[in-house]
C-alpha cells in the first residue's frame, strides 16, 4: 500500500486515517497537525449533533452512511461512555418554517439548522430542563432514531488513539513545507518541519490528503505553488458556550439527549444541545468576516465578550436563571464551500500546476477532503470511510460523485442562451 500523508488532524483527517488503518499499516500513514493543542479547532468546539437525512440530494448517501457508521463505532467502542453518543430528539421552540432554502446555506445566512428537518413535525413533551414560557409550542421535528448527539472533542480524542495503537504516525506540532518528485517528475516525499524546533524530515509518500478545514486553502497554495487554481474552501467563524445547569444532570441522561432550535431575532438562530455529563451547548452567533487565524489556538485571544454575553443570555431565557455555571467559551472555524457541499475528491493532476505528475490510483493522489460546513462531526465517519476507499482503490460506499472536481473545464449552455464556463472546481463564470 502507498504511504499517504494526511494534513490537519480533525476529525476529517483523523477518521480518515482510522479507516486507512483498517485496510493497510498504521506505520503507512501519516497525520500531520500544526495546532500546539489538539482539536481547538471547529473538531473540539463543534455541538456534536448528528442526523441522518438533514442533507441536500448531493451529501444524502454520504450523510446516511456516516450517521450508520457513528452507530457502528458506538456499539463496537462503548460510545456511550466515551463519547457520550446518545440518541436525540430535535425540537423547534419557533416553529421554524421549512423554506426549502438550500440547507448548507442555513448557518451563513443566520437561518436555523431546523429548516432542514426531515421528520413530520409533532406535537411532543419538553425536556425537563426547558423553561417554558406560557403559550410555546413545542415541536417536535425528527423522527425516531434519525438523530443523534455526541462529544465531538471525546470522539475525534479517541479516533486518534485508535489510530496511534494502529501504529499511524502523528507528527505534532509541525507543518508540510514542500513536495518533492522523482526523476519523472512524480511525487515521491513531503518535507515536514516540526513547528517547535529546526527539525526537518522528508516523508517518503506518494499519496496526499489535504484535510485542513478551512486552512485547506493555504496548505494547497504552499505545497503547490505553481498551481493556477485555488481550493475554494473559505471560513465562517462561529462562537459557542458551554455550561452545567442543576436542571440538566446525569439523572435526566436517561431519557436522552435533545436538540433544541429556536429563532430569536433575524440572523440569529440559536441551536441548543443537551450532552452526556451535564453539558448544555449553545451556538448561533456565526460571522463571515472574522479573519481566520493562524493556528486555531489563536481564536482563543479573539472571542468577542459581547458575542459571548448574548449567548449567555440566550441559555438562561431557556434554561432559567438559577445557577447556570459556564464551563468553556469558544471561536471556531467552519470550512464552507460556495456551493454548500464538501469536497471529497481527489484533486485532478491538471489543478497541481506545472513540475508534477502523479501516479495513478490507488499507486498515488493528492485528496481534498474539506469544507464539510455545518456538518463536519455528522459527516465525519462516513467521509473517513469513504476517502479511504478512494484512496485504496476501493468500491466506494457512498456515491460522492457530485462532490468531485470536474477533470477538465467545461463548456455548457444557460437556457440555450448564455453562455456560462464551469471551472474544475464547479465554480460558474458568465463568458
Ligand atoms: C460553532 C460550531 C458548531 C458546530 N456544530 C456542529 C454540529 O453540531 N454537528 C456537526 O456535524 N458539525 C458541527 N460543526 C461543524 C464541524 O465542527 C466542522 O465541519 C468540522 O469540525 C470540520 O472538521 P475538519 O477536520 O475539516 O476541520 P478542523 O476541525 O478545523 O481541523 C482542521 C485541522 O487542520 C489543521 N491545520 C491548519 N493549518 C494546517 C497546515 N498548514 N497543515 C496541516 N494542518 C493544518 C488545523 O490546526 C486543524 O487542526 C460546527 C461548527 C461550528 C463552528
Amino acid at each position: 500500500m502507498a504511504t499517504t500523508v494526511i494534513l490537519g488532524a480533525g476529525i476529517i483527517g483523523t477518521s480518515t486515517a482510522y479507516y486507512l488503518s483498517k485496510h493497510q499499516p498504521g506505520s503507512s500513514i501519516h497525520l500531520v497537525e500544526p495546532s500546539p493543542e489538539l482539536f481547538a479547532s471547529a473538531s473540539g468546539y463543534a455541538g456534536g449533533f448528528l442526523a441522518k437525512d438533514w442533507f441536500s440530494p448531493a451529501v444524502a448517501e454520504l450523510g446516511a452512511l456516516s450517521f450508520e457508521e457513528h452507530r457502528k463505532f458506538a456499539e463496537q467502542e462503548d460510545g456511550a461512555r466515551k463519547w457520550g453518543y446518545s440518541r436525540s430528539t430535535s425540537i423547534s421552540l419557533s416553529q421554524a418554517a421549512k423554506s426549502g432554502k438550500r440547507v448548507d446555506v442555513w448557518c451563513r445566512e443566520g437561518a436555523s439548522r431546523a429548516e432542514a428537518a426531515s421528520g413530520e413535525s409533532s406535537v411532543g413533551i419538553a425536556p425537563a430542563w426547558l423553561r417554558r414560557k406560557k403559550g410555546d409550542a413545542v415541536e417536535i421535528i425528527s423522527d425516531d432514531d434519525t438523530v443523534a448527539q455526541v462529544d465531538p472533542l471525546q470522539l475525534s480524542q479517541f479516533l486518534l488513539q485508535k489510530c496511534i495503537e494502529a501504529g499511524v504516525h502523528l507528527h505534532h506540532p509541525a507543518k508540510a513545507l514542500s513536495v518533492q518528485t522523482d526523476m519523472r517528475d512524480e511525487i515521491s516525499s513531503i518535507c515536514i518541519a516540526s513547528t517547535t524546533s529546526s527539525t526537518e524530515t522528508d516523508i517518503p509518500c506518494t499519496n496526499i490528503v489535504i484535510a485542513a478545514g478551512a486552512w485547506s486553502s493555504q496548505v494547497f497554495k504552499t505545497l503547490f505553488p505553481s498551481a493556477e487554481f485555488e481550493i475554494p474552501v473559505s471560513s465562517l467563524a462561529g462562537h459557542s458556550l458551554v455550561v452545567k445547569s442543576p436542571r440538566w444532570t446525569q439523572e435526566h441522561e436517561k431519557d436522552g439527549c435533545h436538540a433544541v432550535f429556536m429563532t430569536s431575532e433575524p440572523g440569529y438562530s440559536p441551536e441548543i444541545f443537551s450532552r452526556v455529563g451535564g453539558q448544555i451547548y449553545i451556538a448561533g452567533l456565526n460571522s463571515a468576516t472574522e479573519p481566520l487565524p493562524d493556528l486555531p489556538t489563536d481564536a482563543k485571544g479573539k472571542i468577542r465578550k459581547d458575542a459571548i454575553d448574548r449567548l449567555r443570555d440566550t441559555v438562561k431565557e431557556v434554561v432559567g436563571e438559577d445557577d447556570v455555571e459556564v464551563v468553556r467559551e469558544g471561536l471556531c472555524f467552519r470550512p464552507v464551500t460556495e456551493k454548500g457541499t464538501p469536497f471529497l475528491s481527489r484533486i485532478p493532476d491538471i489543478c497541481l500546476g506545472l513540475y508534477y505528475d502523479v501516479r495513478p490510483a490507488p499507486a498515488g493522489g493528492v485528496y481534498l477532503a474539506a469544507g464539510h460546513g455545518p456538518w463536519g462531526i455528522s459527516m465525519s465517519l462516513g467521509t473517513g470511510k469513504v476517502m479511504a476507499e478512494m484512496i485504496q482503490g476501493r468500491k466506494l460506499s457512498a456515491d460522492v460523485s457530485k462532490l468531485a472536481y470536474s477533470i477538465m473545464p467545461e463548456w455548457t449552455v444557460d437556457d440555450g442562451e448564455d453562455y456560462v464556463t464551469v471551472d474544475p472546481f464547479g465554480n460558474e463564470y458568465p463568458e
